[in-house]
């Protein structure tokens, strides 16, 4: 059924359109009909018009116009949101995709990163300076709603999550106002936005610290599913005592084509190992060993490559356009019993599409200090995320029901808090799913920054 969105007053076109640099769309601008879409299809809302900002100036038009008129707005940064955070119906949609620029300061080892960059902009331009940061695990997600929410990446157990990264931010305030907002400039907004999931204003940009690396030691261990209780063991054990250097992720799914991968084993149960080693390669494929030597691996492609070439091969594997439903859960330790459970899940996956993530935090993650931002998951050891996938939106309510029944599995000893970069709609706000000092505190900040809630549409 095409619904169509209400339409906005003329008077309201009017003062938008007055001196915005970037573009207004309206529902019958086929520009209009791609922004609107996010990176999961399942996904299809309408927003009144897209205020395609060019600048900084035109988000504080944007958000002065709507002030004026009561109107809610919603944020699309990369749009990779999975409960489609950036877009919702009748409202304006504040598109930021004209504002990707990045520019490095090598000497002070600082990007400053546009609100709508994605982390391809950001890891290409660092890159050329031999330094990166703690980013996405695939190019396109987009910088904004990655690092409101925290962002994990395969740096953070040297170099800390992305907020733990970020110095300073300019923010268009829903009044209109610019701020920039850093450790000693509206310290308060700065905790919030670091780990708080947004909903206090527009980030026009972020600034981050660099760190010196080009390469990196990468690559998957595959194994039969058969494998997979084995795998998720070891890979416990040996995340226990890991250097900060190494970041892994459990990977259970149908076997994707890989060109290195037997194609007798193309679509069949595996147990993917995916490590990072960012530090010394000697030294990283002597500590690596315990993950690949039981078993009997169906390949072992790990090697030393570019960290920019590793931030752009796991593309392959979230394309846009696809139906998704995600669960996310986060654990203090990984029990017997429940690596009986997730080993289960790689015969039982809700579609073939679909994959289970298994991954840790710790290190630097897990060092610093909880009060300095609003990241309330500090002393998460492992986290899942339930990646469900179907090609067909009819096949929607099926992924829904085989999810929901599988995550209810894995749901025993669980931490009350869940990464808000995973959550799915029907997990509600992600900032406030518990009750707890963070929780309150952030409610309290998004009523002084944004009393008329008009942000609140998330
Ligand atoms: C394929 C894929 C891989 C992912 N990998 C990781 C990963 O490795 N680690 C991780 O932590 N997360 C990961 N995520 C989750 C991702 O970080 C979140 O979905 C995040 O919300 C995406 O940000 P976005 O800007 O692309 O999304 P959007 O959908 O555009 O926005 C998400 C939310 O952030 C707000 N927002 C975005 N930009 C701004 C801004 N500049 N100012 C104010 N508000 C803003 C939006 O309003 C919305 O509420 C991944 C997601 C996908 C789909």
């Amino acid at each position: 059924m095409n619904i169509e969105p209400p339409e906005l007053p003329d008077v309201v076109i009017r003062d938008l359109r007055r001196s915005l640099r970037g573009a207004l769309l309206l529902p019958d601008d086929p520009a209009y009909a791609r922004t609107r879409r996010v990176w999961n299809a399942a996904i299809d809302r309408r927003p009144a018009a897209i205020a395609a900002c060019a600048d900084a100036e035109d988000v504080a038009h944007a958000l002065r116009v709507t002030a004026d008129h009561g109107l809610p707005v919603t944020v699309r940064g990369g749009g990779h949101n999975v409960a489609g955070r950036a877009v919702a119906d009748g409202v304006l949609m504040i598109d930021l995709a004209g504002l990707r620029g990045v520019t490095v300061n090598p000497a002070a080892a600082v990007a400053s990163v546009q609100g709508g960059a994605l982390w391809h902009d950001v890891d290409v331009a660092t890159a050329r300076q031999g330094l990166a940061t703690t980013g996405g695990l695939v190019s396109s997600t987009g910088v904004g709603g990655f690092t409101l929410g925290g962002g994990t990446g395969w740096l953070m157990r040297r170099y800390g999550l992305a907020i733990d990264n970020l110095l300073a931010t300019n923010v268009v305030l829903a009044d209109g106002r610019l701020v920039r907002c850093d450790a000693d400039e509206h310290a308060d907004l700065f905790w919030g936005l670091r780990g708080g999931a947004g909903g206090f204003g527009v980030v026009t940009t972020f600034e981050f610290r660099l760190h010196p690396l080009r390469q990196v030691l990468a690559g998957v261990l595959i194994r039969p599913a058969t494998e997979a209780a084995e795998a998720i063991r070891v890979f416990r054990d040996f995340t226990a005592g890991a250097p900060d250097e190494f970041c892994g992720m459990l990977v259970l799914a149908h076997a994707p084509p890989l060109p290195f991968l037997d194609a007798a084993w193309h679509g069949c149960p595996v147990v993917i190992t995916a490590v990072c080693w960012a530090g010394d390669v000697a030294t990283g494929e002597r500590a690596i060993e315990p993950l690949r030597r039981f078993g009997r691996p169906l390949a072992d492609h790990i090697g030393p490559m570019p960290y920019l070439q590793w931030q752009h091969l796991q593309d392959g594997g979230a394309p846009l356009g696809r139906c998704q439903y995600w669960k996310t859960a986060s654990y203090a330790a990984l029990t017997d019993g429940l690596i009986a459970k997730l080993a289960d899940a790689a015969t039982s996956l809700p579609t073939p599409q679909s994959e289970l993530h298994l991954q840790h935090l710790g290190g630097e993650v897990s060092r610093r200090p909880p009060e300095e931002t609003s990241f309330a998951q500090r002393q998460t050891a492992f986290f899942v995320n339930l990646i469900g996938v179907t090609p067909w939106s009819d096949e929607m309510p099926v992924l829904r029901e085989r999810s929901r029944a599988l995550y209810r599995e894995l749901a025993s000893g669980t931490l009350p808090r869940l990464l808000p970069n995973f959550t799915s709609g029907d997990d509600g706000d992600p900032a406030v799913v518990a009750e707890d000092a963070v929780t309150t505190r952030l409610a309290a900040l998004r009523r002084r920054y944004d009393p008329g809630a008009r942000f609140g549409l998330r």
